[in-house]
């Protein structure tokens, strides 16, 4: 979606002046690319309709930079479109009660752990985790593993049929036991029926949750929407979780659902692991589908994981001049902890498009890690004296070749010289603000 947008716009972008055919053709290709995101026919028209409307009302072409306020326009209507201000969820409850619900396979279990995780980790809360798929044993224990790696606990009873009478003992478990939120996993099946919804109704209509949240696989397209609607029928849930929206995906889904079923878009799940979870912000998810990269995340992420002891040092020893591969390791090390490497390119404005076909795996930092641990230690803290024979044999050592012993002296050279800069000039602020 986003490089279809990108190419629209990009007619605009910059442009001096604009004729009114020069709008019409824009929006149509934004149109285009919306209807290729799987956004609904109806809703693609309506969205260009309303920002031709509102570039005329604002006369865009008498503007000094049409091109500008165009993609603001557009901007501005898309993160209407999602859902203005991003929204919360409700923990009012004693203990709040949060049931999730969706087809099988859209990441229910994953998610519930996920929140579980965040709610203690970032909310200071003790979740209860519930398993309420009776249908599937191996479901049970899949809880139970995501329980255990992010060290809550799970709720199950596997003897028992009835997913109501499992909700109800476990509310009472977790009131018994310290829980203020209790988090329902409930089975779904591959496709909407009477059966599963009456199930996951019954449930909903005896525990009464603060909180039921439809979870949704981003990829699914335009079935998602229809999805939306049937479950939005039956359980008028309060909001939505939008799943694997890391790999290809189709943004356009929070478009659609959400203009289908007006509930708010809450979190979105971006991986596999545990901390793979972010709140929903309608405004960020407008500049990704337009290709502006998500900034404001990237440096929050940042923020949140630097450890600013670490920055401190780093800085200390740079203006010593004593920066060495141990310090390009551990930073190495921070810039990992933030996250999948993949991810966090994606978000630097223009940089998605360009190393779109640029493996930069984790992988590729294994190998570095390797070659430095085969430095001795005279070689780390003064790399210059890393002589041919050396090279050769820290290649021999970490499995790599000289070349990559170069390519790896190279990418630190660069560094330090990058850090020495930053050291100096308004650098001193951003190790500022990283540290943080
Ligand atoms: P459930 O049947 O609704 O409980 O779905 P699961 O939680 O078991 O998830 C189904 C599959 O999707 C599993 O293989 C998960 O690892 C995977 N999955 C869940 N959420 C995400 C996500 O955000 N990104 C990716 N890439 N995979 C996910
Ligand atoms: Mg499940």
């Amino acid at each position: 979606l986003s490089e279809k947008l990108d190419k629209a716009l990009h007619v605009l972008k910059g442009h001096g002046s604009i004729t009114e055919v020069n709008v019409a053709e824009t929006l149509k290709e934004v149109r285009r690319a919306l209807l290729d995101a799987d956004v609904n026919f109806k809703i693609a028209k309506e969205f260009t309709n309303t920002v031709k409307e509102k570039a005329l009302g604002q006369n865009v072409l008498t503007t000094l930079q049409p091109g500008q306020l165009m993609v603001k326009l557009v901007k501005d209507e898309l993160t209407e479109l999602m859902g203005g201000d991003a929204e919360g969820i409700n923990l009012s409850g004693n203990p709040s009660i949060i049931l999730m619900s969706g087809l099988q396979g859209s990441g229910k279990t994953t998610f519930s752990g996920k929140l579980a995780n965040f709610l203690k980790t970032k909310k200071a809360k003790k979740p209860l985790l519930v398993a309420c798929d009776v249908y599937r044993p191996a479901a049970i224990n899949q809880l139970h593993v995501v329980g255990d790696q992010i060290g809550v606990e799970v709720f199950s009873d596997e003897g028992n049929k009835n997913p109501v009478q499992i909700a109800q003992n476990a509310i009472a478990h977790a009131k018994q036991n310290g829980h203020n939120v209790v988090i329902i996993d409930t089975a779904g099946r591959l496709a909407v029926d009477e059966e599963m919804m009456n199930e996951i109704s019954n449930v909903y209509k005896a525990v009464d949750p603060q909180e039921t949240l439809f979870v949704v696989d981003a990829m699914t397209g335009q079935d998602a929407v229809n999805t939306a609607k049937a479950f939005n029928d039956r359980l008028n849930f309060d909001g939505v979780v939008l799943t694997k929206l890391d790999g290809d995906t189709r943004g356009g889904a929070a478009i659609s659902i959400k203009s289908v079923v007006n509930k708010p878009i809450k979190f979105i799940g971006t991986g596999e692991k545990m901390d793979a979870i972010d709140v929903f912000y309608p405004n960020r998810m407008a500049d990704r589908i337009l290709g502006m990269g998500d900034v404001v995340s990237l440096v929050e992420r940042a923020q949140e994981q630097y450890d600013e002891e670490e920055a401190r040092k780093i800085q200390k020893k740079i203006a010593k001049n004593q920066f060495g591969f141990d310090d390009f390791l551990s930073q190495i090390q921070q810039i990992k902890k933030m996250g999948s490497m993949k991810d966090l390119v994606g978000m630097i404005p223009g940089a998605g498009k360009a190393l779109k076909d640029v493996d930069i795996d984790d992988d590729s930092f294994k190998h570095i890690e390797a070659m430095i641990h085969s430095m001795t230690i005279e070689e780390r803290t003064n790399p210059s004296v890393i002589n041919a024979s050396r090279k050769k044999r820290i290649g021999k050592g970490s499995g790599t070749s000289v070349q990559e012993v170069n390519q790896l002296l190279k990418q630190f050279n660069q560094m330090s010289k990058m850090m020495k800069m930053m050291q100096g000039g308004g650098g001193k602020k951003m190790m500022q603000m990283m540290g943080k």
